[in-house]
């Protein structure tokens, strides 16, 4: 059975998304590496809420837990207006590496199925880092998804985040002067 990496945003969203990459035959490691998501209690919120499902779950995890905001606030600057494409990539970079270093065959991302996130610009990023690391980014379209995945950990009572995760996007959902 062929070794997935799968970098994991939240629990929400893993999972349905394990289910399908099972189904299609691969044997799943989850990675936890999101150095996006401000303040660092937020992170560690939904890290745990993804390590209490993995253990209900019997998932294997790798937590990256070298959370380092400073890297992500340092890859986007000049580009906060296009802070999305820098985070994928600094993300997914990061799980390409992994997983080769790990002897993973391929790699892909549970972002692929929430219909919040740019999706084609994160299906680009993916293939740009599969091309810059010469490992196998796997995509599928999971949108549709997405409420299945959100009701299969609802039974859980876990916590959900209200926000994507940086800074910006948690001004953006609260602020009135952040939505113009
Ligand atoms: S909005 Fe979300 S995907 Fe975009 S930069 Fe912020 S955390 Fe990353």
């Amino acid at each position: 059975m062929a070794l997935l990496l799968l970098h994991t945003c939240c629990v929400h969203c893993v999972a349905y998304t394990v289910g399908y990459w099972r189904g299609q035959g691969f044997e799943v490691t989850l990675l936890w590496y999101n150095p996006n998501i401000h303040p660092y209690l937020e992170h560690q919120r939904r890290l745990e809420a993804l390590i209490t499902f993995s253990r209900s779950k019997s998932l294997l995890i790798i937590a990256d837990q070298s959370y380092d905001p400073v890297k992500f606030f340092q890859a986007i600057a000049g580009y906060e207006a296009e802070r999305c494409q820098k985070c994928f990539h600094l993300r997914l970079l990061r799980a390409a590496k992994i997983a080769k270093e790990k002897s993973f065959a391929v790699f892909t991302t549970t972002l692929l199925i929430s219909p919040h996130q740019k999706h084609q610009l994160l299906k680009e990023i993916g293939e740009i880092v599969a091309k810059e690391t010469g490992i196998t980014f796997l995509y599928h379209d999971l949108r549709r998804y997405y409420s299945e995945s959100r009701h299969q950990t609802k039974v859980l009572n876990l916590y959900r985040q209200q926000y994507c995760g940086c800074l910006y996007s948690e001004w953006e959902r609260y602020s009135k002067a952040g939505r113009k």
